[in-house]
């Protein structure tokens, strides 16, 4: 029987990140997480990376968002060259916020010192316009542009690259879904749905959004699990050709009925298409608590309730675009309640990370590293901290 040193439970952007790492420094390692589902009737869990395009910039929200998302910009050159795959494209990142007082601007410029990474202040929505004719923001809005690496990643040929490099360390890679995480004589046993057992001195737990179902733990994480919808507009190449150089988008607004829009150029897609995304909190978006309700979402969820406002933002926010057809698509947001990712040991040979908030496609290959180092180490690698990231668990049922 192979014992391995690591098991990775998980297939996505956290965990083959992590598993590059721990086969870098030596460790027989098996990561376990089924491939992405061609009928989703059939899938027992989902991702958030079925797509082509994930915003990267660098400056996050504090201290520790930016040294993440720097470090994983960091290694994107060396890793598409050692594997010949392509995911990153660095357009540039365009946040703009239309609220007076917006605290991620006022930080800027101590923040940019402080990492050393150059921004370009807008002050006013005439100024946005000028730098960038293809979208329209009020006279109020007020923005930072960042140059490359900041631009898009492409989360399926990243998690494609990670698992290649994997592959080239001699690590076993599986296509199944983990139903059950057991502690057996100093071991843990990980039981799979298509019922293969494996065994390891430790375990990884990447999954996601689905950390508290099936039976990875015995406790549950505080995680708020929330539906996405996402507008995929089909556009055609020579649109795409023209829309090229176009920024990445965080859009900072707030109304009625959403917030919070992030857009991405037109991406050629699977299907040969070209689509540009754009995504949005909405005020009818749903909190999941139930594996079958996360499921129902994924299968046939009515994410086409919101096409019509989507595609009014989008047109008031770029009014030139020429697009030919409109398509919705669901995905999952995991909130946590720390709002930075949960990293960390939940007993002498169980790990986790998980909790992306909706950031960590960007700085996934940092987080990898953290939790591979935890494992290795048993500390957190300088100078992250384990306070940084310390899971907080649901309360006990009385
Ligand atoms: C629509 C949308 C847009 C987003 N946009 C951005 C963006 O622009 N920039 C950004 O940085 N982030 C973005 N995010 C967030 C980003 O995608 C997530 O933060 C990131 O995917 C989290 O990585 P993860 O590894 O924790 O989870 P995932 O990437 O979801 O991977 C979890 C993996 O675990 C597997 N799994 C689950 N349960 C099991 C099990 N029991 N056994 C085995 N495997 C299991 C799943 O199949 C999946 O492959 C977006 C998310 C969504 C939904």
């Amino acid at each position: 029987m192979i014992i391995f040193d690591t098991i990775v439970v998980g297939k996505g952007l956290m965990g083959a990140a992590a598993a590059k790492y721990l086969g870098a420094a030596g460790q027989n390692i098996a990561i376990i997480g089924p491939d992405e589902p061609d009928d989703v009737n059939k899938a027992t869990v989902f991702s958030s990376h079925y797509d082509q395009g994930r915003v990267q910039r660098i400056i996050g929200r504090d201290d520790l968002w930016t040294r993440l998302n720097l470090e994983s910009a960091s290694v994107y050159g060396q890793l598409q060259n050692q594997t010949g795959i392509e995911f990153h494209y660095g357009v540039g990142c365009l946040y703009v916020s239309l609220h007076k007082d917006d605290v991620y601007l006022q930080q800027l410029p101590a923040r940019a010192e402080q990492f050393q990474f150059p921004i370009n202040l807008f002050d006013n929505g005439a100024a946005l316009q000028n730098a960038f004719p293809d979208f329209a923001f009020p006279a109020k809005a007020k923005g930072n542009f960042e140059a490359s690496p900041s631009g898009h990643i492409n989360p399926r040929k990243l998690i494609e690259a990670q698992l290649a490099v994997c592959k080239q360390q001699q690590a076993t890679v599986i296509n199944d879904t983990v139903v059950l995480v057991e502690k057996k004589n100093e071991m843990v046993e990980v039981l799979t749905e298509t019922g293969k057992k494996y065994t390891a001195k430790k375990v990884l737990l990447c999954a996601g959004a689905f950390a508290n179902f099936l039976q990875l733990m015995e406790r549950r994480l505080a995680l708020r699990l929330k539906s996405e919808t996402v507008l995929l507009a089909k556009v055609s190449e020579a649109e795409a050709i023209r829309l090229a150089e176009l920024p990445a988008l965080l859009y900072d607004l707030k109304t009625d009925e959403l917030e919070d829009i992030y857009l991405i150029r037109p991406l050629q897609y699977p299907d040969g298409n070209w689509y540009l995304k754009m995504g949005c909190n909405l005020a009818t978006d749903t909190i999941f608590s139930s594996l079958e309700a996360i499921q129902h979402w994924f299968r046939q969820g009515n994410s086409d309730r919101s096409l019509k406002l989507m595609k009014y933002a989008l047109h008031q926010l770029m009014p030139a675009i020429a697009v030919e057809e409109y398509f919705t698509k669901r995905c999952i947001i995991t909130y946590t309640e720390t709002k930075t990712q949960y990293i960390g040991a939940i007993d002498d040979a169980v790990y986790i990370a998980t909790g992306g908030n909706g950031y960590s496609a960007m700085c996934s290959d940092a987080v990898g590293r953290i939790a591979a180092h935890v494992i290795l180490y048993d500390q957190f690698p300088a100078p992250y901290k384990a306070e940084d990231f310390t899971p907080v668990w649901e309360a006990k049922e009385p």
